[in-house]
């Protein structure tokens, strides 16, 4: 069996270790805090085996193969910094930005390790059915050496190019998952506040070429404001905003409808929003009437 060390068995974590432990994968897995790593052997007929680390340099001198699905890039290195990296090969999958995942990469090699990025699009679902978008950032020998572990958790992962390529990607999808949002947040409060038909708009909406597939996804989470079970929480959201804003304004772009979105998000995070599902936005632009002062 195939060994692998797995740090980070958080909402996303959880299900793609699942997914390797399930495929044949011999997996290590470390997380911060030890009660979630009881989940884990949740597999139905698993072909691969399960060890707990203790500490990350413990799952790291594990496995030549180290995954990575943690919060930022702060996690990041406070894992990777405690351990001996030589002969590693590192799978970076959380979002980061792409001047963090160069520095990372860097200071990965200059350890004696190797450093890929590949992070996902997709949420819990998907993860589960082994159905994620991955984007690749590597050399392409590297993406051709782990592309079958890499298939484990979506079919079709893609080299996009160098490393920074698959988070720039990354980010540039997640801003599209923040501003969509909450211009559809907008146009449904508009529509509820004049007491027009939704269902009415919804189909006009959908048989023109201004619909994306999560409106519906999100529809009824707003209108019933039910934002618990988060996929993804408005705090990664918010922290992914953050980071697209900061690496466009790098790049010479003007931000400011996405700034508009972090003011949201930021509203969001100050009303206890942080750990619900990022629909959440939508109670911070359509206040409940009985809130409205
Ligand atoms: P999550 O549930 O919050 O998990 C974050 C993980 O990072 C947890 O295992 C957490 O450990 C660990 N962690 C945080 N700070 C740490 C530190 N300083 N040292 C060690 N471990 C640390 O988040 P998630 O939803 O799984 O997301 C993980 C990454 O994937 C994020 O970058 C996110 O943006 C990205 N992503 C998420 C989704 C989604 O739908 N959720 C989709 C695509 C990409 P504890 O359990 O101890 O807190």
């Amino acid at each position: 069996m195939v060994k692998v060390s797995f740090l980070g068995i958080g909402l996303m974590g959880l299900p793609m270790a699942q997914r390797l432990i399930g495929a044949g994968y011999s997996v290590t897995a470390y997380n911060r805090t030890a009660t979630k790593l009881e989940k884990l052997s949740e597999v139905v007929n698993p072909k691969g085996s399960i060890a707990i680390a203790h500490t990350p340099a413990e799952a790291i001198a594990a496995s030549d193969c180290i995954v990575l699905m943690l919060t930022d890039a702060q996690a990041i290195r406070d894992v990777l910094h405690q351990a001996d990296l030589s002969d590693r090969t590192i799978i970076q999958m959380s979002t980061i930005s792409p001047d963090e995942s160069r520095e990372i990469c860097r200071e990965v090699m200059a350890a004696g390790g190797a450093y890929l990025e590949a992070p996902v699009l997709g949420s819990i679902p998907e993860a589960k059915s082994g159905k994620l978008i991955v984007m690749v950032g590597a050399e392409p020998e590297q993406f051709e050496q782990w592309k079958p572990l890499l298939q484990t958790l979506g079919e079709n992962p893609v080299l996009i190019g160098s490393v920074g390529s698959a988070a720039t990607v990354k980010l540039a999808l997640n801003q599209l998952i923040g501003s969509l949002t909450s211009a559809f947040a907008a146009s449904l409060g508009l529509v509820l506040r004049q007491n027009v038909d939704v269902e009415a708009f919804m189909q006009i909406v959908r048989q023109s070429a201004l619909y994306a597939p999560t409106f519906d996804k999100k529809l009824q989470r707003m209108i019933d404001r039910d934002f618990e079970h988060p996929n993804f929480p408005t705090k990664h959201l918010q922290k992914d905003m953050n980071l697209f804003v900061e690496t466009a304004k790098s790049s010479n772009l003007d931000t400011a409808s996405i700034e508009g979105v972090q003011q949201i998000l930021q509203t969001a995070i100050d009303r206890n929003l942080a750990d619900l599902d990022y629909a959440a936005l939508f109670s911070v632009i359509v206040p409940e009437e009985s809130k409205i002062h």
